[in-house]
């Protein structure tokens, strides 16, 4: 059985809020220093609604959380988060298994895809959410291997030069650094699987 949606929603909004400066910082060396405090106003407005939240059924809750983040979150990232979030409450049954979730994932994928007209390799939150989504399909994920994989693939963002976002005004100087988004990305799976391990 899936746990809980309360201790999800506040560790990943917890998480995000103490990761504000790393994420800022990140931003700061190629993009406009916002990212941290993006989000951290994003998820600082969703913790503000959370007994609303946590009272809808488990869609609707998603599309609410992807809903405030469209408003408070800003810049680029803020619709595109909205977006991720507001697919999966669109796709996501009530008590989704792990196909669920991968189905869900890959179809918020596209729609990221399709919002930002952006691709994979192209130094961006995609490059965590799009590979998690087909491992996720492939029936051998786990809590370990989910983790590895996010890490991994917000690393593999810092040799790639940015094609889209504001880093891709600095062209090849983008290279050498970590996508804000990519690394924002990592610490919310890494925040769930916490959870799912009972670890938060
Ligand atoms: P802004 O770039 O408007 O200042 P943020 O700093 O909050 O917004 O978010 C930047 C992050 O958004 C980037 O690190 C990248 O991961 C993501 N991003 C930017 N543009 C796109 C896009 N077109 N498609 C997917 N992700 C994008
Ligand atoms: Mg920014």
């Amino acid at each position: 059985m899936a746990p809980p949606l309360d201790p999800l929603l506040e560790t990943v909004a917890q998480r995000i809020i103490a990761a504000a400066d790393e994420l800022t910082a990140l931003d700061s060396a190629i993009g406009d220093a916002d990212h941290g405090l993006n989000m951290k106003r994003g998820f600082e407005a969703v913790l503000a609604e959370k007994q609303a939240i946590l009272a809808k059924p488990l869609g609707e809750a998603l599309k609410t959380i992807g809903m405030t983040l469209v408003m408070k979150v800003g810049g680029a990232s803020g619709p595109l988060y909205g977006t991720l979030f507001m697919t999966l409450g669109k796709e996501l049954p009530a008590e989704p298994t792990v196909a669920d979730v991968a189905r869900a994932l890959h179809l918020a994928v596209d729609a990221l895809k399709a919002r930002g007209k952006a691709d994979f390799d192209n130094k961006t939150m995609l490059d965590v959410l799009g590979p998690l989504a087909t491992h996720l399909a492939s029936g051998t994920a786990s809590l370990v291997s989910i983790r590895a994989l996010a890490a991994e693939r917000a690393q593999a963002t810092v040799p790639m030069k940015a094609i889209k976002g504001r880093a891709s005004f600095l062209g090849e100087r983008s290279i050498g650094h970590m996508d804000p988004g990519a690394r924002s990305s990592q610490i919310m799976i890494e925040a769930v699987c916490d959870v799912l391990e009972g670890r938060s």
